[in-house]
């Protein structure tokens, strides 16, 4: 039986692993992780993350070939196949902080790895690193090494949270890069060999390694891009009285761009995009290549003023103060169906507001009021002028943050809600009751394009809507 060991139980190590049980039923994974909570969660009925479908799968294999455990350096020695999905998150002092890949969790990993194993294994990078980790990854291991041989595959997630089971199960692609040598293909060939359990061989894409590492940063970069144009689309938009919605619509039935990925909203967030071309910008211009870096940069800038746009938009509507006014906030974290807030925009927004002295009340229906509490006193990190990491000068002050568990208690005695996530159930509120009992007048700012304005300015609301004609 093939051993697979994922290093990291994260968004993507649980539920990249959990699949690979399901598809492969003579295949072992142990994923493992330091966090003994993360680790007791996933064996619990709760688990750590929220996924649609994810439950059903973790349920259906747990206990059979899919096993949580702390213990690493056992579950590493063992296996045949490691893949490390820890965190790479942006370096936040030192040499490229505030841009650069923070490779720390992931050098912590190659060091165990190459000092517990005592057999030949394929190590995987799973985590989004910068093109040329493989050789600096290679180098550690190869040192460390006790007579024995690594395989480095570079085998980048594409997954999207919100989405994760569905894209697993069908994804448009999964890419393996190694190395062009008898022993590289010997290794690819392991690994398309798992995958091709329920992926159809032309979806397998082989490439060298740093044309794997380098498609996963040029990719979330083309995401982002995406919606950054469609965001400054929308200022330009509200500026002329054209409707985003058609505008997006008519650019998007062209074949050569089509119709994805290109909904306005108050920003995007999430832990990999903005990190992704953060990373892209550094690796840029350490290659001499400053005006590829300059723009990559602007993808940044234009959501950075996406966020402080909508803000100055909430507080400008509302007679241009919102001291002591109560702002329901419907939805917090970076996307519909996951409960992650990493760089959501709400973190901005919420902010903004309370920076101007409004009270703001939020419901998220998958948000915990200790991640909220958490997200909200961190400082943002300036990546121009970094510094570190500390808890906020000028903070959320708790007493004006409230977190509720009801969409219609957040709105009560509101003078104004802010939708900024796009939660089906957003769509489907009774928004004459929350009109009815919210002070007047009642604003609402729709940061996601969920609402019906036409219907809410029917009720009475002064509805603004992401790159839609303001009210008549
Ligand atoms: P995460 O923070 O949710 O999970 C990483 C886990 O690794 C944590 O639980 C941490 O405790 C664990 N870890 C760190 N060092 C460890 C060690 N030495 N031994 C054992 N466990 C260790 O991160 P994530 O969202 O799953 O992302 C992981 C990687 O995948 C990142 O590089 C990210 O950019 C990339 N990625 C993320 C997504 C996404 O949607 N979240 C999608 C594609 C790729």
């Amino acid at each position: 039986m093939v051993k697979i060991c994922c290093i990291g139980a994260g968004y993507v190590g649980g539920p990249t692993m959990a699949v690979i049980a399901l598809k492969c039923p003579s295949i072992e994974v142990v994923v493992v992780d330091i966090s003994k909570s993360r680790i007791a969660a996933w064996n619990s009925d709760k688990l750590p993350i929220y996924e649609p479908g994810l439950d059903e799968v973790v349920k259906k294999c747990r206990g059979k070939n899919l096993f949580f455990s702390t213990e690493v350096e056992k579950h590493v020695y063992e296996a045949d196949i490691v893949f490390v999905s820890v965190n790479t998150p942006t370096k936040t002092r030192g040499l490229g902080a505030g841009k650069a890949a923070d490779l720390t969790y992931w050098e912590n990993a190659a060091r165990m790895i190459a000092d517990v194993s005592k057999s030949d294994k394929i190590v995987v990078e799973k985590s989004t690193v910068p093109v040329k980790t493989a050789e600096a990854i290679e180098k550690i291991m190869t040192h460390n090494a006790k007579g024995i041989k690594f395989q480095i595959l570079s085998n980048p997630e594409f997954l999207a949270e919100g989405t994760a089971i569905q894209d697993l199960f069908n994804p448009d692609r999964v890419l393996i890069g190694g190395r062009e040598t008898p022993e590289g293909e010997k290794a690819i060939q392991t690994l398309k060999n798992v995958y091709s359990q329920w992926i159809p061989e032309g979806k397998i894409l082989t490439t060298n390694l740093w044309s794997a590492e380098l498609s996963k940063l040029a990719a979330n970069a083309f995401l982002a891009q995406r919606i950054s144009s469609v965001n400054a689309l929308s200022s330009l938009c509200e500026a002329t009285g054209a409707n985003v919605n058609q505008v997006s619509y008519a650019v998007g039935t062209d074949t050569r761009i089509g119709p994805k990925f290109l909904n306005a909203s108050v920003g995007f967030g999430g832990s990999c995009f903005q990190k992704d071309i953060l990373n892209l910008v550094y690796i840029c211009e350490c290659n001499g290549l400053p005006e590829v870096a300059e723009y990559w940069k602007q993808v940044i800038k234009i959501n950075d003023y996406q966020k402080s746009r909508f803000v100055n938009r909430v507080v400008a509507s509302m007679f241009n103060t919102v001291s002591n006014k109560k702002i329901a906030i419907l939805g917090f974290a970076f996307k519909k169906d996951t409960g992650d807030t990493r760089e959501t925009p709400a973190i901005d927004v919420c902010k903004g507001l309370l920076g101007d002295k409004a009270r703001v009340s939020i419901f998220d229906p998958q948000v915990t009021e200790d991640q909220i509490q958490r997200d909200l006193w961190m400082n943002k990190f300036d990546w121009d002028h970094p510094i570190h990491l500390q808890p906020t000068s000028t903070p959320s002050n708790e007493k004006n943050v409230s977190v509720v568990w009801d969409a219609y208690e957040a709105t009560k005695d509101a003078d104004g809600v802010c939708i900024l996530t796009e939660w089906d159930e957003f769509k489907k509120l009774d928004y004459q009751k929350i009109y009815d009992n919210m002070r007047k007048p009642a604003f609402v700012f729709d940061g996601r394009n969920v609402v019906d304005c036409d219907k809410l300015r029917e009720i009475g609301f002064i509805v603004y809507s992401i790159g839609k004609p303001l009210d008549p």
